[in-house]
């Protein structure tokens, strides 16, 4: 057969994959119809090693090198649900962690505008690469520590962290605007995380909720 046709084959069967995956995302209880639409469009094994293809529709975090992983969908979705409560659309996003690209990709559906900070280069590179063929106009991608936020944008009317710290880093609580949602995973030991929510109440209220228990790699600082 040729190669185009078993291309196009494949792409309908991870079609397939990807509406059963948001399916059962809605079994598992995620309700935000918006949510589950941006997981049921966007193509997750366009972001991964082609080699991985077949499980990228799984419930499952997988490596993308530089020893980080894409988080499971699951997680992704619960986080973005949380961020948005009962909004169908987000204003301005931010993002810690771009990785492969693939949650930027998905906020870039439920915001207005995203920016994402990735602090590895070649992983910033490489996830630029991956979405040009999207052409996405609400994303800009950033090479930089997200630990100082993205002061020159701000502020923020969500935050979402990739990758877990001791704590949430006080910029990004600065740049988060009056009414905004932080969501982060913070470690309480060596092997517990938990998910925090966090929204601003007013310029010094801030009202912390606390979500599941999770694993993400760390938030570390400066830039490689
Ligand atoms: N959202 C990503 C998940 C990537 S894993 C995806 O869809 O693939 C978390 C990412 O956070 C890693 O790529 C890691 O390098 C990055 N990271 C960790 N600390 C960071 C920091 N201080 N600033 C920016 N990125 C950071």
């Amino acid at each position: 057969m040729e190669s185009r046709v078993v291309l196009m084959k494949q792409d309908k069967v991870l079609d397939a994959a990807r509406r059963l995956m948001a399916q059962k995302l809605a079994i598992a209880g995620i309700e935000h119809h918006e949510v589950l639409q941006a997981m049921a469009t966007v193509p997750r094994h366009a972001f991964i090693d082609p080699g991985l293809s077949a499980q990228a529709y799984e419930d499952s975090s997988l490596p993308i090198g530089m020893e980080q992983t894409i988080s499971k969908p699951s997680v992704i979705a619960k986080m973005i649900q949380a961020l948005m409560q009962s909004q169908k659309k987000m204003g301005r996003v931010l993002e810690i962690g771009t990785g492969c690209g693939y949650q930027a990709a998905v906020l870039s559906l439920l915001a207005k505008d995203v920016y994402s900070i990735e602090r590895i280069r070649s992983l910033h590179d490489s996830a630029r690469a991956k979405l040009r063929p999207f052409r996405i106009a609400n994303l800009r991608l950033i090479y930089a520590d997200g630990i100082r936020g993205l002061p020159q944008e701000a502020p923020f009317d969500g935050i979402i962290l990739a990758a877990a710290g001791l704590g949430i880093p006080d910029p990004l609580l600065d740049q988060l605007a009056i009414g905004g949602k932080l969501i982060a995973p913070v470690a309480k030991s060596d092997s517990v995380q938990q998910l925090l929510l966090i929204e601003r109440l007013s310029s010094q209220r801030y009202q912390r909720t606390t979500l599941d228990e999770v694993f993400f790699v760390p938030l570390q600082s400066g830039t490689m």
